[in-house]
Formats: structure tokens, C-alpha cells, sequence
């Protein structure tokens, strides 16, 4: 069996409008066995967190008035698209009520445990796949009966081999009545029953999942824009998508903040040597990267990437090349406080570690005083070249320096298997950085 997963994120979901347009690009995929997976609404999942917090402080009032806004969108939606029958509005009035009566219950208790949580988020994925379902006129599938998970409420780990077992069980014998099935992202449920969700974002996850249960052709994740691109656009209008990259390349790339997806959600179909693609459904017809199985980019430079809110910490020792060990303290501190560090500079009597912002800087101070002298560079950022042959094209480093000519650095870091060059430098200075890291690479006749 060919089978295709289409995953459609929030946006692509968003209203009446959009959910006609995923139904148009999903009717295009003619011939294949096609399994949708779809995400909330967009913002739905955003007021689920709000609506339950607002009752938790016991604001009935308030989260009253955001249940109704979201009934009200979902109503909305149906009557756009004219699928405002007693069925459809019956079990979208069903998950709602649900929700009336999950509101109270955390009135009542004063309290919000990740277990009722992961319920209540389940309603975005649950309401937005009756709409997909009732307009595309095909069977809905509760995710919860496939997306095995442990109990970890919040962001639960799928159990790939009772996941795979129960495709087979609840997907195959639909495909073999219906060529396309609606099912939701995000959402899955443990060994007791219970609803689980595998964290914010995790309906990409979800079609990875499925995709590697059924041993699919491919997956093909639908969002916003056309793929990954070469830099954030809102920096340099002539970003352009990259259209095949590794693995690495991706999970390089969205480390450093690129939003498009986060690879490891779709680790388990590329494991299973499944391509996974990256469209937009603004433009079905467009540009799209793939992530393939073994494949590279072939490129020193893929991608730019830059993210801020980056701070840097120095310990300074003069005697610290006498001190073996020195390391090994200076990072037990990170480690016992939690804090993952970044990228890391050493010369014969300095350390560099950088760090996001939100991390316990006082504390870490206090604690890396008894090793040597602190000092904290705040307000940086960090660029990142990424490029699967970066370290075997020595042009890479000459081009980087001087597109960056003029602009200071704190930092530089390359690693020996790694494919990326970063570069810490101040905020202020991150999106001409940028800029000129991507004419340099990709304005200049580099294709
Ligand atoms: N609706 C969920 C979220 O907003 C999952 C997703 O969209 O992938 O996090
Ligand atoms: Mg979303």
C-alpha cells in the first residue's frame, strides 16, 4: 500500500477559508492513501492553556468567556462551510460541555494537574478534525486510539512498537475502505487510557509517528511557508527555500531558531528511510524543502541561522592551566544548576560559556566566583553558517570573516565533526551580521 501523511499545522487550519484549501491540496494527491493529521485551529491551543489557568485562579468569568470564544469559532467554521448539521454542532457542543464541566473541576480544586491539562488541550486537535473530517466526507480517526505514549502528561514519549501495532490494527483496514482518513496531531493517549499530548508543537511529531507506523512513502508537512529557508526572511527578503537538506542540516538548523519544524519530531520516518517534506498551503504549487533519508545539501553553506537573547559568561583564572580539573568544576556548576550551556571558548586563562538569558545568571555568578574572576557580555546573539561540507570547504571561513569585517565578535566556535560555524555577536549588530553572511553565500553567485 502507497500511503501518504499529510500533516496541516494551525494556520493551514486557521478558518473556513483555509480548511477549503487543504481539502483542495488533499484531493490533488490523487492515487495515494492519504492520512491527514491536522493541528488546532490556530491560537486554539493557546486559549485551552489560558482557559484552564484563568479557572485555576478561579476566574470562572474569564474562562468561561474564552470557552465561548472558541465554540464560537468552531461554529463559525462549520457554517462556512456548510456543515452545520446536528451531527457536526452536536459533537462539537459534546467537546465543549467537556470542557464546562473540566473548568469546574478546577475551579473547585484550585488546582491544574498536567493529566487534566493534557485533556483539555486534546479539545483543539479534537474540534478542529471534525471540521477537516466533515469537509472532506471521510472517516475521522481518534488519534488516541494509535498514538500510544508513557504517562509523562504534557510532553508524553510515543511507544513506537504499540504505536506501530495499533496503525495496523486501527489504520490499514480503514485504507483498505477509504482512500483518505482525518486524524489528529498532537494528541495520544497512555497504557490506562487517559489523554496524553506529546508537548506544544507535537502534531508534526504526530505525522512522523504515523508515517513511520505505516512505513508511508512520504510526509509531507504543510505550513506557512515554503519550506526551510536560507535566512528569516523578515532579514533578507531574498531568502529562498532550500530544497534538500540532511537530517543534521535540519536539527542544526532549527537548534539555532528556525521555527519551521523541529527535526526530531520527524527522527522516527526519517529511522524508517522516509522523506519528509516541508510545503506551504498559501502556495501548494511552490517552492518545498525535503529532509531525505541519507541525503545532504551537498553545500558548505545551507543555511544562515541566528538566534537572540544570548548572554556570554567568562571565568578568568591566571593559574588555571596548573589546575587540572578546572573544567570539570567550572561545568558541575552549570550542571547542578540546571543550566544547559551553549557553546564554549577556552584559551590558557579564560573560559567562555554562552547561555539564553532566562538562565539563573546571579546564582551561576556566585558560584563561578570561588573558581576565578566573572564577567557576563549580555544582549548578544548567536549566527550560526550551517552547511553539511562547511568543515571540508576552507572558503567558508574566509568568506565568513569578511562579510563580517567590521562587526566585533565574542566568540567563534567550530567543532571537528561539526557542520555548523557560530559566532556570538551583540544584538545590535545580529540582523546586519546576517545580512551579510547571506549575500556573501547566497547573493554572490554561490548556488
Ligand atoms: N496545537 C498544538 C500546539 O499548538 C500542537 C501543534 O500545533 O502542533 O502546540
Ligand atoms: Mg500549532
Amino acid at each position: 500500500m502507497t500511503a501518504l501523511v499529510m500533516k496541516f499545522g494551525g494556520t493551514s487550519v486557521g478558518n473556513a477559508e483555509r480548511i477549503r484549501e487543504v481539502a483542495r491540496i488533499v484531493q490533488s494527491r490523487q492515487g495515494r492513501k492519504r492520512i491527514v493529521v491536522v493541528s488546532a485551529m490556530a491560537g486554539i491551543t493557546n486559549l485551552l492553556f489560558e482557559m484552564a489557568e484563568a479557572a485555576r485562579q478561579h476566574d470562572l468569568d474569564r474562562a468561561v468567556q474564552i470557552l465561548s470564544k472558541i465554540e464560537q469559532m468552531h461554529l463559525e467554521a462549520s457554517r462556512s462551510l456548510d456543515l452545520a448539521t446536528p451531527d457536526i454542532i452536536g459533537r462539537i457542543k459534546e467537546i465543549v460541555e467537556n470542557l464546562q464541566r473540566r473548568i469546574h473541576g478546577i475551579d473547585l480544586l484550585g488546582e491544574l494537574s498536567p493529566r487534566t491539562m493534557d485533556e483539555v488541550a486534546s479539545s483543539g486537535e479534537r474540534l478542529s478534525s471534525i471540521l477537516v473530517a466533515g469537509y472532506l466526507g471521510c472517516p475521522l480517526l481518534d488519534a488516541r486510539k494509535v498514538i500510544r505514549t508513557d504517562s509523562h502528561f504534557g510532553t508524553a514519549r510515543p511507544k513506537l512498537a504499540a504505536i506501530k501495532k495499533l496503525a495496523a490494527l486501527h489504520i490499514v483496514p480503514l485504507l483498505e475502505s477509504y482512500d483518505i482518513i482525518v486524524t489528529q496531531g498532537y494528541i495520544g493517549s497512555e497504557d490506562a487510557g487517559d489523554t496524553t499530548t506529546l508537548g506544544r508543537g507535537g502534531s508534526d511529531y504526530s505525522a512522523g509517528l504515523i508515517g513511520a507506523a505505516l512505513q508511508a512513502d512520504e510526509i509531507e508537512i504543510w505550513t506557512d511557508v515554503e519550506g526551510i529557508l536560507t535566512a528569516d526572511p523578515r532579514l533578507v527578503p531574498s531568502a529562498r527555500t532550500v530544497e534538500v537538506l540532511s537530517y543534521q542540516e535540519a536539527a542544526e538548523l532549527a537548534s539555532y531558531g528556525a521555527k519551521v519544524l523541529h527535526p526530531a519530531t520527524v527522527r522516527p520516518a526519517l529511522d524508517a528511510g522516509i522523506p519528509v517534506t516541508i510545503r506551504s498551503t498559501f502556495k501548494p504549487d511552490g517552492m518545498y524543502s525535503t529532509i531525505s533519508p541519507g541525503e545532504s545539501s551537498g553545500r558548505p553553506c545551507v543555511a544562515i541561522a541566528m538566534r537572540r537573547n544570548v548572554v556570554i559568561i567568562s571565568v578568568t583564572q591566571e593559574s588555571m592551566t596548573d589546575q587540572a580539573g578546572f573544567l570539570a568544576k567550572l561545568f558541575d556548576v552549570f550542571g547542578r544548576r540546571g543550566v544547559s550551556v551553549d557553546l564554549v571558548s577556552t584559551s590558557e586563562i579564560c573560559v567562555s560559556v554562552s547561555l539564553d538569558k532566562s538562565a539563573p545568571l546571579e546564582a551561576l555568578t556566585q558560584d563561578l566566583e570561588k573558581l576565578g574572576q566573572v564577567s557576563i557580555a549580555r544582549e548578544r546573539a548567536v549566527i550560526a553558517v550551517v552547511g553539511d561540507l562547511l568543515r571540508k570547504t576552507p572558503e567558508v571561513l574566509r568568506k565568513t570573516f569578511i562579510a563580517i569585517d567590521g562587526i566585533p565578535v565574542d566568540l567563534i566556535s567550530m567543532g571537528a565533526n561539526a557542520i555548523n560555524l557560530s559566532l556570538i555577536v551583540q544584538e545590535a549588530q545580529a540582523d546586519r551580521a546576517v545580512q551579510n553572511l547571506h549575500a556573501a553565500f547566497f547573493e554572490e553567485g554561490e548556488r
